[in-house]
């Protein structure tokens, strides 16, 4: 990879044990640059055996890692952050080669990335027990948090680095050893981070990472009994796959899955900083993250004003490669994913939902795709049950707040909501009625290291980030002493 100032975050081999590594089998995979549609390089399509191998590199490195002190473990995570801060750039730009969200949007990502790491070195040392008052004189009971074990660690391209911090940082902060797959679409960022692991001294085995397709990898990690824990942020079905599969040997679960977040936007909102939540929650990412926006849904009384605000801003947004001055819009992941979006809104138009803006200047290259405002949208459209996953934006009309919440919570999923409204009553009111894991009340951002994150009903099981994302890589012992 080019311009990078440290040429060797690039790496094309997978980590097992401390030594980077091809895979057994000789085969390996070709990662593009959505941008260009060009081979960046390939890495290792590891298979079973090399997971097998990951996995048991894991478990050796295990004892060592848990039974240093939390404070040790929180100072090789501090040094793991502070050089992913150093090297903020070369990462930045990798990420936008490989994933192509714009270079200021990579460039928050690494920073969005490294804070779990910093959050989760400072809560190492906040991992707590309990004394229980003792129901008999002769007895003492008390509770210790120990470390999950050997995770294995499932993540998606939308966010290259920060899916995998989010889970990697508490992980090891808690004690447990890791083997991380990260999507064969996006290899380079975490291979990088594994890359920093090692210059920051994190030792041989703690962070494994195997690279290639899914299914062989997956299939090793669910059946391995030495996991005792997965980590999967993705699709539903996916999720689902996983939970199955890990059932057998029941290991614990963590799973942030798809969404389909509402955007409810009533009368009495600020309708200049509704739009600015809209901006951000529908097109970050090319559109392309779980809690974006997937319905904005518009009060009548100011539907039309929404309308034409969210358009003229539509209207400016330049599309082209994450690495040109000015872009706000990169490329789509990959054909499938402009498929996708092409079938959603085929299917909206058909349904009688109509394009109000511009025809937008579009560089060369099939991944491509104009940032739309569709009004007219209706909730027999396929936009309306499914994730779009692009820079695609249905208004929805609506008359009353009971009917905004019924068409809000009327999906199997449960990740993120929005809402603007300046009445304090309404604000409690919506609030509480919706069925969301996470609810953004006149802000469309809710991503930060220091809240929790994660979905109620098909968005999945447990939480990242928060007090509580160190939680899941702990196990509670009871400790009873008695005869005193
Ligand atoms: P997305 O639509 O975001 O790509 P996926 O659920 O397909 O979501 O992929 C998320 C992650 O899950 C990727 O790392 C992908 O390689 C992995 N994955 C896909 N299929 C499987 C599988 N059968 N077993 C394990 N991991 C899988």
């Amino acid at each position: 990879m080019r311009n990078l100032k440290l040429p060797s975050l690039f790496r094309q081999e997978g980590l097992i044990g401390g030594t980077w590594v091809g895979a057994r089998s000789g085969k390996t995979v070709d990662v593009f640059d959505p941008a260009s549609q060009e081979v960046i390089g390939t890495v290792p399509d590891m298979g079973g055996d090399d997971t097998r191998a990951a996995i048991e590199a894991a478990e050796k490195a295990y004892p060592a890692w848990k039974n240093r002190t939390h404070a040790e473990r929180a100072a090789l995570l501090e040094t793991w952050y502070g050089l992913m801060i150093e090297h903020l750039e070369d990462l930045a730009l990798m990420l936008t080669t490989e994933q192509g969200k714009p270079l200021d949007e990579a460039r928050g990502e690494i920073r969005y990335g490294a804070s779990f790491v910093k959050w989760f070195a400072e809560e190492a040392r906040r991992i707590g027990g309990q004394t229980i008052p003792s129901p008999t004189p002769d007895r003492r009971i008390i509770v210790l948090k120990e470390p999950v074990g050997v995770c294995g660690i499932i993540t998606p391209w939308n966010f290259p680095n920060a899916m995998i911090t989010r889970k990697i940082a508490p992980a090891l902060a808690a004690g447990c050893t890791v083997v991380v797959k990260p999507s064969e679409f996006t290899p380079y960022s975490a291979l990088a981070l594994g890359v920093l692991a090692e210059m920051a001294g994190i030792p041989a085995g703690v962070v494994n990472i195997v690279t290639g397709m899914p299914k062989e990898i997956g299939t090793e990690i669910m059946a391995n009994t030495a996991v005792r824990k997965i980590s999967f942020t993705g699709s539903t079905p996916v999720g689902s796959l996983l939970m199955r599969g890990a059932a057998d040997s029941i290991k614990r679960l963590s799973l942030e899955l798809g969404g389909n977040a509402p955007f409810i936007v009533f009368d009495d909102a600020d309708i200049d900083l509704a739009i600015e939540g809209a901006i951000i929650s529908k097109f970050r990412n090319g559109g392309q993250t779980c809690v974006c926006a997937n319905r904005i849904l518009v009060q009548a009384g100011v539907y039309d004003r929404f309308a034409e605000k969210l358009t003229a801003r539509v209207n400016a947004m330049k599309v082209g490669p994450g690495t040109e001055p000015g872009v706000s819009i990169g490329p789509m992941i990959n054909d499938a994913a402009i498929a996708k979006i092409n079938r959603h809104v085929e299917d909206a138009l058909a349904k009688g939902a109509m394009i109000v803006t511009a025809k937008a200047d579009l560089p060369a290259g099939t991944q491509y795709t104009a940032p739309i405002v569709l009004t007219g949208a209706t909730t027999d459209m396929q936009l309306a049950s499914e994730e779009t996953f692009g820079p695609v934006a249905p208004l929805f009309r609506f008359e009353t707040e009971e009917e905004a919440i019924a068409i809000a919570n009327g999906t199997p999923f449960g990740l993120a909501a929005y809402f603007y409204t300046e009445s304090l009553k309404r604000a409690w009111r919506v609030g509480e009625a919706l069925e969301f894991g996470m609810v953004g009340l006149n802000t469309g951002l809710i991503s930060t290291e220091v809240a929790p994150f994660g979905g109620v009903k098909q968005s999945g099981l447990g939480r990242e980030g928060s007090q509580l994302g160190i939680e899941e890589y702990l196990e509670v012992k009871t400790f009873h002493i008695g005869g005193l």
